[in-house]
């Protein structure tokens, strides 16, 4: 694996190219590396290359991590793109600029209510579970309307846009359709007025179709920091 400045910056390329290949600016999408499961050390390898925005999925993890990064959280934005519970809403909302995974009403507003009186309000992103995967987290399409209309109204929050985690495809007609899909019902949620714009989709695999559907955030682990290993 080549030095994370090298991955940063082929993986910019590839964003440029696909950003080009559909007419799109390269300054419209916004690359999130992802870092869960790498240490401090490589997020400061990342910074130095020029990286500013990192994407967490374990609380705990994320938690430990911003520990040893304060010297570098003025300059970072830091978003939370895991699996969301209860009991951890407090970490999220005390330590993380935004939130790409909120999936019910309940969290939100644990949300809300956590979000420190003195922080600039929570970014949010809804989860949805665009391709009806059993054991996903996500908002089915069927009760994305109701919940960004009760979101929107919660303080200290505000509702940016739409993420989804589609099962991987190795077609890229089939990723695209999906990233369609979910770029389809931000459509639909700004024709009511949300005023949303953020779509957040495309990972190591499928970013270039995710960005010619419309992605406005593309997050990226593999590509950047390298595989990951689960084992410790
Ligand atoms: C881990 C993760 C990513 C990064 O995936 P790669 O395939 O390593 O690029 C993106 N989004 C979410 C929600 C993730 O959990």
């Amino acid at each position: 694996m080549p030095p994370i400045a090298d991955q940063l910056r082929s993986v910019r390329h590839r964003i440029e190219l696909a950003c080009g290949a559909c007419g799109r600016g390269a300054d419209e999408v916004e690359l999130l590396a992802v870092s869960k499961t790498f240490p401090a050390a490589a997020v400061r390898q990342a910074y130095a290359a020029g990286q500013r925005a990192f994407g967490e999925s374990y609380v705990q993890e994320a938690v430990g991590k911003l520990e040893q990064l304060q010297d570098l959280r003025a300059d970072t934005a830091w978003h939370f793109i895991g699996p969301l519970q209860s009991n951890k809403a407090r970490h999220v909302a005390e330590h993380f600029d935004w939130v790409h995974s909120v999936d019910r009403l309940k969290i939100a507003q644990r949300l809300s209510d956590l979000r420190p009186q003195q922080a600039p309000d929570l970014q949010v992103c809804l989860q949805v579970n665009i391709d009806g995967q059993p054991t996903k987290s996500g908002v089915a399409p069927a009760h994305l309307r109701e919940l960004a209309l009760a979101v929107r109204e919660l303080p200290r929050i505000a509702l940016r846009g739409l993420m989804c985690i589609p099962a991987p495809q190795r077609d890229p007609a089939s990723q695209r359709e999906v990233f369609d899909r979910l770029a389809g019902l931000l459509h639909g949620l700004n024709e009511e007025g949300l005023g949303l714009d953020t779509l957040s989709m495309g990972m190591s695999d499928d970013l270039e179709a995710a960005i010619a559907a419309g992605a406005s955030i593309v997050r990226v682990g593999t590509a950047i920091f390298g595989a990951r290993d689960y084992s410790s």
